[in-house]
């Protein structure tokens, strides 16, 4: 038997399910899906995704059985619907629509009418007995496949669409306002215009034989996978090119056959707030995206979809229709258990489904309809957990605008609030200006009276969206919300001017460059810059963050150096500080004076004497964090970075620093020269700095002790944790963890106060994962501090990397940035190993992370598998890590972890 490259859907049959989305991508899954649960789909069939890459392989050809099997194909379509495909009298119309495994800009648009010309135009005028919907319908092919088959569909920002152009100027000539004011001649005409323009373009003729329009469409579909913007769009996702695009090609339903004919989209829930209200757009006497592309202005639904005055919703126009519907959308919840986003057609009354798809959704409506639809019994709790990609939550763990700063601001318009946030930046009319002068580190609001996918680089760029045109399911508003980007759509108060670069608003002109803020919450669009409040996870939010903590089993930490960053990092819901940075807190104010001083004293005297003034410093620094984290644990790592850090470079700042410290430049240039090291990621830095001058780790651990004491008697029982940089020989923790010791001896006999506290040390250099065991005997914690670890076991400079990462990253020789996500199979072997190697001296030993890893969901997964006790993250990834650390457990529960 040949491969099954062909599956069909409809009229009672469905050879594929949703569960199928790999191979016939995800538009056809769910067509085959909805027509096996009896819900009424146009029939049709899909061709594999499968047969996209044997295409390729075979050169752009297809196997002889294919042709076979879309016969087949075609004959099941002609004996649901009664008609044959380039049949006179009673021609089978169909549709060709690209759908890979993820929704993707950049791939092929449908065509629409397929299987019209000359001759079965007259069938259709005579079963359909509506002449000019059959030439509306023609015209409407001929531009389709004119545009993406043909290639006539301009690639830049500049060209206009020919047919458009000439559709415009037929519209002018005979006074008509919208598409649906043209007459059977003026369509006819308009036909016979297109099909000369595309001769004269083309130099060919636009093909009347319905079998070549059909394979020129899937060639187009097949083609298009491998198009420019395809391929952009993949490398910017991550989406592996061998998972190709499914074809579907479907009997055509007509809604443009008259007042009691409708097209339109619908989203079971409201994709912006989450709200559980039907939420959609129709248009009446209308085919396909004219809904979407903003040709007439679409009608509400329902009136929960009411967003203005005079407005006809379908539930009033066709009750019995909107009934229908309300029923299919409701059952389609329930059987996807998910917000649907879906297409439907009304032909001369009757209701078919075209698609259904979990819907897209800004983060808001992701918490609040996960945590609903527990609350509804739909789903249970782990899957609403599940349901939370970490990273969309980075949305919410960004400023919004501060109330009061809002309230006076010069307010230039409103538009629909499309996808939540604010933004602040220059404005931009174009989305190469976006992209270059985001480049150039502006931040910018791309506005635009609509967007396209042409747009979606800028679109990235940007801080935020706004367009003068189209509704909440506008490209814009759809795009933006995949990205997390707040967009403010249909802002009819703005006029945008491109050949000026402007905008007019509320009677002022604002140019490229100006500043403008838009609110993509409320829909408001303000001149000038706001104020932004930082988020808080409060609502919806903070419910899934509470179920989430309630099963992960690694406890998240943060990286907080300072006070109000151990403050923030509470806040966030950090459980404790993994890394404190004591050298950050030695740049500030007058600390510096003193750091200087005692990195140039010749001799162990005056670098005591400039420490004994930093002591008292360090330990108020200390007493601040402390009482910020109040009873949750704080590992304080020793100094650690090149002391050539703290020194300037420039002779005008060595003059300034000489002049503070009242001694000569030259000494200063000879000390700089003298720290110079031709490598000091791997130089006098870490643990090497403490133990040639023990001095500054002494006054180090003294003031953290003082810290300890001072908040016990205010009855604060800290346990401070003590962490031993850089250390690769048990020798080199044990003499500094002796100095740790002597050092709390002496401060409890001194000062009468018992305290707990641990010292432990990072492993970060690769041998000192391999003697784990042996560090493990002497030391009481380990923190993986993958940065460096990444650093040594690649050997990549990470100051140095940037000259060929990128290079590295484009040409696929790396995955992906090991500084970013961490490289499992090598990196992750060394700290697995370090771990076992430390348990098996220990067995409870505590570990835990403190690279920036430790806020990467990919990676916390990784931690939570090798079993780690916490991660640790910048205060403001926190929360990811929750989420993350909570998928983790719970794909462990049912051993489905997301890497191996
Ligand atoms: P996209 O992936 O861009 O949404 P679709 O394949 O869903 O592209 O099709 C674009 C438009 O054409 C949609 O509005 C869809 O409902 C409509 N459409 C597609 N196939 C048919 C069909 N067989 N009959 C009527 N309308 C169709
Ligand atoms: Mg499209
Ligand atoms: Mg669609």
């Amino acid at each position: 038997m040949s491969k099954k490259y062909v599956y069909k859907f409809g009229g009672g049959i469905a050879d594929g399910t949703a569960k199928m989305k790999n191979l016939l991508g995800g538009k056809g899954a769910n067509l085959a899906e909805m027509a096996g649960l009896g819900i009424p789909v146009p029939p049709g069939f899909t061709i594999t995704t499968e047969m996209c890459t044997v295409y390729y392989k075979m050169d752009r050809n297809y196997p002889s059985e294919l042709y076979d099997q879309v016969e087949e194909g075609i004959d099941h379509i002609e004996k649901v619907m009664g008609k044959k495909f380039n049949d006179p009298e009673n021609p089978l119309l169909i549709s060709v629509r690209s759908g890979a495994r993820v929704s993707m800009p950049g791939m092929m648009d449908t065509v629409l009418n397929l299987g019209l010309n000359d001759t079965t135009i007259q069938g259709l005028i005579k079963t359909s007995g509506n002449e000019r919907f059959a030439w509306d319908s023609y015209r409407r092919f001929v531009q389709m496949y004119g545009d993406v088959v043909m290639g006539l569909k301009p690639e830049r920002k500049e060209e206009e669409d020919p047919f458009e152009v000439i559709l415009h100027e037929k519209k002018v000539a005979v006074g008509a306002k919208y598409d649906t004011d043209l007459t059977t001649g003026d369509l006819k005409d308009l036909v016979s215009k297109f099909k000369a323009m595309i001769k004269e373009r083309k130099g060919q003729d636009f093909p009347e034989d319905p079998a070549e329009q059909l394979w020129g469409s899937i060639n187009a579909v097949f083609g298009s996978w491998m198009g420019a913007r395809a391929i952009t769009y993949r490398k910017l996702n991550n989406i592996p090119e061998d998972w190709g695009t499914a074809v579907n090609v479907q009997a055509m339903v007509f809604g443009n056959m008259g007042d009691d004919s409708a097209t339109g989209v619908a989203f079971t829930r409201d994709p912006a707030t989450g709200n559980n209200r039907f939420y959609g757009e129709y248009l009446v006497n209308a085919q396909g995206e004219d809904v979407v592309a903003g040709i007439r202005t679409p009608q509400p639904i329902n009136d929960a979809s009411i967003t203005g005055p005079g407005q006809v919703t379908l539930e009033s126009l066709m009750p019995k229709v909107y009934k229908q519907l309300e029923s299919i959308y409701q059952n389609l919840e329930k059987h996807y258990q998910d917000m649907q986003d879906i297409e439907f057609t009304i032909e001369k009354g009757r209701l078919w489904m075209l698609q259904t798809r979990n819907g897209k959704r800004t983060v808001q409506a992701a918490l609040k309809i996960a945590v609903d639809m527990v609350e509804e019994g739909l789903i249970d709790k782990k899957t609403a957990i599940l349901r939370i990609t970490p990273d969309q939550l980075d949305q919410l763990l960004h400023p919004m605008f501060d109330p009061a700063d809002k309230k006076k601001a010069n307010k230039l318009g409103k538009g629909l609030p499309a996808s939540p946030g604010a933004a602040t930046g220059k404005v931009v009319f174009h989305a190469d200006d976006a992209v270059e002068w985001a480049e150039k580190g502006e931040k910018v609001i791309l506005v635009r009276i609509e967007t396209s996918p042409e747009d979606i680089g800028g679109m990235n760029a940007a801080e935020g969206i706004l367009t003068a045109r189209g509704g909440r399911t506008s490209h814009a508003a759809v795009v933006a919300r995949g990205m997390g980007k707040c967009c403010v759509a249909g802002c009819a108060d703005i006029a945008i001017d491109y050949a000026k670069n402007q905008f007019a608003a509320a009677g002022q002109v604002i140019k490229a460059g100006d500043y403008i803020s838009i609110d993509g919450t409320s829909g408001e669009v303000f001149k000038d810059r706001i104020k932004t409040i930082p988020p808080q996870i409060t609502g919806y939010f903070g419910t899934l963050m509470s179920w989430a903590d309630s099963f992960r089993k690694m406890k998240v930490r943060a990286n907080a150096d300072i006070p109000s960053d151990a403050k923030k990092a509470v806040e966030m819901g950090a459980e404790g500080i993994g890394l404190c940075r004591t050298e950050h807190m030695f740049f500030e104010g007058d600390r510096i004076t003193a750091v200087r001083e005692m990195i140039l004293a010749g001799d162990e005297a005056g670098r005591r004497k400039a420490l004994a003034k930093l002591e008292p410093i360090q330990k108020e620094d200390f007493v601040g964090i402390f009482k910020a984290m109040g009873d949750r644990p704080v590992t304080i790592r020793l100094l650690d970075p090149p002391l050539h850090e703290f020194l300037p470079n420039e002779p005008a700042q060595q003059k300034e620093v000489a002049d503070d410290l009242g001694v000569s430049p030259e000494l200063i240039k000879e000390k700089v020269e003298a720290l110079h090291e031709l490598n000091p990621m791997l130089g006098f830095r870490g643990c090497r700095l403490g133990l040639i001058f023990p001095e500054i780790s002494e006054m180090q651990v003294r003031a953290i002790f003082s810290a300890t004491v001072e908040c016990h008697r205010n009855g604060l029982k800290v346990v401070p944790e003590v962490m031993i940089p850089l250390v690769g020989t048990v020798k080199e923790f044990t003499v500094l963890r002796d100095i740790t010791v002597a050092a709390a001896d002496e401060i409890m006999k001194s000062s009468g106060v018992k305290f707990d506290y641990l010292v432990g040390t990072m492993i970060e250099i690769p041998r000192a994962a391999l003697i784990a065991d042996q560090i493990a005997a002497e030391a009481q914690f380990f923190s993986f501090g993958t940065n460096d670890m990444t650093q040594m076991a690649f050997g990549y400079s990470r100051d140095d990397a940037g000259k060929f990462l990128g290079f590295y990253l484009e040409k696929g020789i790396l995955p992906s940035d090991p500084f970013q996500t961490l490289d499992q199979e090598g990196v992750g072997q060394l700290v697995q190993m370090g771990i076992e190697r430390g348990r098996s001296a220990r067995p409870n030993l505590k570990v835990g992370i403190c690279g920036e890893h430790g806020g990467d969901p990919a990676s916390v997964e990784f931690c939570h598998r090798v079993g780690m006790d916490y991660v640790s993250c910048s205060p403001f990834r926190v929360p990811l890590a929750r989420l993350a650390a909570a998928q983790a457990a719970l794909r462990g529960e049912v051993g489905e972890y997301t890497t191996a």
